[in-house]
């Protein structure tokens, strides 16, 4: 996991002054609500933030209309990506939180080309809890379902 956390407030942080100009970016794509833009890091070649341009920390403050439309932006990306770079896979990746490995305090969504032994790895341990326990979980989410965020 990376070690850089900006915690910046909104305005100051490097998302939102990239977004007003103040630092420079290789920039992709940018509407209304969304922007693209090359990843300093380039996990592999080709990879693409999408970040709401409305300050949101994290997927639960974006409003409905934000969380479609920055979806909607990285689907565009990855169309782009697809005919100019070719990749045989592609993975979006959106972080939430230090510990669900969110780096930069404003809402962002990887779109990351993947390549044959492109070192990307993603841990992903299987548990099989059964369906009484799934069932469970389900009932969790249905009593805490709630209105839409934003
Ligand atoms: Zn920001």
């Amino acid at each position: 996991m990376p070690m850089f956390v900006d915690t910046s407030p909104p305005g100051a942080c490097i998302f939102c002054r990239l977004i007003a100009g103040d630092i420079p970016a290789a920039r992709v794509y940018e509407d209304a609500q969304t922007i693209a833009f090359m990843d300093l890091g380039q996990v592999t070649p080709g990879h693409v933030l999408v970040a709401s341009k409305r300050h949101a920390p994290t997927l639960y403050e974006l409003s409905p209309e934000e969380a479609g439309a920055v979806m909607a932006t990285a689907q565009r990306v990855a169309v782009a990506v697809r005919a100019a770079f070719d990749p045989p896979g592609l993975t979006l990746l959106q972080a939430n939180g230090a510990l669900g490995g969110q780096t930069v305090g404003h809402f962002h969504l990887h779109v990351v080309p993947r390549y044959e032994g492109d070192g990307v790895s993603f841990t992903w341990l299987r548990q099989e809890p059964g369906p009484d326990v799934l069932n469970a979980y389900a009932e969790r989410l249905r009593q805490a379902w709630g209105p839409a965020q934003g």
